[in-house]
């Protein structure tokens, strides 16, 4: 057979087709000047039908419970729409439901399309939308495309769902796999040919994707998509995240997410009035039960998905100090340098706090590495900047500037409290060797330091200029020793 897998099953002759009396009701839906008499005289020829009308006038689902005994009656008291919803959704799920065949859970299928139903019907009427009655429609015959399928492709299909179990997200992936074509498509395209409004079109359509709903029916398969969520809560595997996705249907209803709660609460009720007019066995759960269900999954979901923020969290932290780290030495590296000291020459020129920085650059360390290897050099590298560290103050950031030259910043200190400072660090490094390998290796070092001024052509560079003159200075006269910017020396440059 020619065409694509949609185009094929909607040829099958085995498809459901539409109960006489549903086109007379559907022909009367679609008219808006549809008259009291009317349609209370075609569901009146109906016994069956007419019956099940008067016992939903009479159920209390529709506002108090009323004893109306004439259709006309409940016609007048539950309005038009009310009853041509009715009337359609009967006279179709009695029809669809005689179609059962074995392997595929019906029982389920009509529990949840019911349960969808009411819950569509609930989000709608309290977001004060006036489509709950296009809304409980929806949710009714959203899984219209599996008795389609079912119907058409017979034993094939039933496997298919019975694998797929009550998961209809999955349903829908084994579907496309095995057939090419979903029951949300299938569902849509039976309901368009049966002249269905198109509302309810797409909400089969599109019930578990509402954002993929034209503009003028997004709010109603938003209402139906948030109904099949609500069944799930009840009938689902994930009770959980079902929860959830109801409450944010919920709110972007304009409803607040705790209604949720309530809605499945009163669905459960409503389910066992309902389903007894649809011949659809209730589901015997007790509210508390089902809602102390999905509350406890969606607290482990919530627990878990907390759980994987603080790993996600941990392993950025991980990053970022790695990014800021010198892997050699442990140390911070150039660019956090360049960041620190930044942040702190802005607080520095904005507050005038005081702010300093010193230069440390290992004395003849060529000669070290030539003596001991490049390799004991990277060590004692190491080592010296354990010794730096040790003799700083937690504030003061050492970094490694490059090679055997580090770099420390010492915020709200001046200029006389850094050289003492680096005197210290001097004094630790070169009071004793350093160990590496068993081996016991002399270092010094020299120290050029430099302080923040008020003064227009201060920057940070300079900040590092001035330390790195003053370093040179320590250098000229003969290496272990300490020079600041503006000593004597520095002039004769
Ligand atoms: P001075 O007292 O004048 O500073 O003498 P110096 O030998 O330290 O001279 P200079 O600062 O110009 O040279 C630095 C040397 O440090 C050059 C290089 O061999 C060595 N060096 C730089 N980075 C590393 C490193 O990561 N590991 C090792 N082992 N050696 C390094
Ligand atoms: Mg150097
Ligand atoms: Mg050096």
């Amino acid at each position: 057979m020619a065409g694509s897998p949609l185009e094929r099953i909607m040829q099958s002759d085995r498809l459901p087709t539409i109960p006489a009396v549903a086109v007379r009701v559907i022909d009367l839906v679609q008219r808006p000047d549809v008259s009291l008499d009317e349609l209370g005289g075609l569901i009146e020829r109906d016994p069956a039908l007419a019956a099940r009308v008067l016992r939903m006038a009479n159920s209390g689902y529709y506002g108090r419970p009323r004893s109306i005994s004439r259709v006309r009656d409940a016609v007048l008291i539950l309005g038009l729409r009310t009853v041509k919803t009715l009337a359609l959704g009967f006279t179709l799920v009695t029809d669809l439901r005689a179609r059962q065949g074995q392997g595929l859970d019906h029982t389920w299928l009509w529990q949840r399309s019911l349960y969808a139903a009411i819950v569509a019907r609930a989000v709608a009427g309290r977001a004060g939308l006036r489509i709950a009655d296009e809304a409980f429609l929806g949710g009714l015959f959203h899984l219209l495309g599996v008795i389609a399928l079912e119907s058409a492709l017979g034993d094939d299909y039933r496997a298919v769902a019975a694998e797929a179990g009550h998961d209809t997200a999955r349903l829908r992936a084994r579907e496309t796999e095995r057939f090419g074509v979903d029951h949300a498509r299938v569902g849509a395209a039976l309901a368009e040919r049966w002249n269905l409004p198109a509302g309810l079109v797409d909400a089969i359509r599109h019930a578990a994707d509402p954002d993929r709903a034209p503009l003028e029916t997004a709010q109603l398969v938003l209402c139906v998509h948030a109904g099949t969520a609500g069944a799930d809560v009840i009938l689902g595997e994930r009770p959980g995240e079902q929860l959830a996705a109801l409450r944010t249907a919920c709110q972007r209803l304009g409803l607040a997410s705790e209604a949720a709660e309530e809605i499945v609460a009163t669905a459960l009720a409503d389910g066992s009035t309902l389903a007894a007019s649809f011949d659809i066995p209730a589901s015997s759960l007790a509210p508390e039960d089902v809602l102390a269900r999905a509350n406890d999954a969606l607290l482990r979901l919530t627990i878990e998905s907390e759980r994987e923020n603080a790993a996600l969290q941990a392993e950025r932290e991980q990053l970022i100090q790695q990014a800021s780290t010198d892997v050699l030495t442990g140390v911070a590296n150039r660019r956090h340098f360049h960041e620190f000291l930044e942040e702190h020459f802005r607080l520095a020129a904005r507050y005038g706090t005081p702010l300093s920085l010193f230069l440390v650059d290992l004395d003849h360390f060529k000669q070290l590495n030539d003596t001991y290897g490049h390799l004991v050099g990277d060590e004692v590298l190491r080592g010296v900047a354990q010794r730096l560290r040790t003799a700083l103050r937690d504030a003061d950031l050492l970094a490694r500037f490059g090679g055997e030259e580090f770099v420390v910043v010492l915020p709200s200190t001046p200029l006389d409290g850094a050289v003492q400072s680096a005197e210290r660090v001097r004094e630790a490094l070169a009071s004793r060797p350093i160990e590496v390998a068993g081996q016991s290796i002399p270092v010094t070092a020299s120290f050029g330091v430099s302080a923040y001024r008020a003064d227009a052509l201060m920057t940070p560079e300079w900040l590092i200029k001035e330390a790195d003159l003053a370093l040179y200075e320590a250098k000229r006269a003969g290496r272990n020793c300490v020079r600041a910017a503006g000593d004597e020396a520095l002039f004769r440059i």
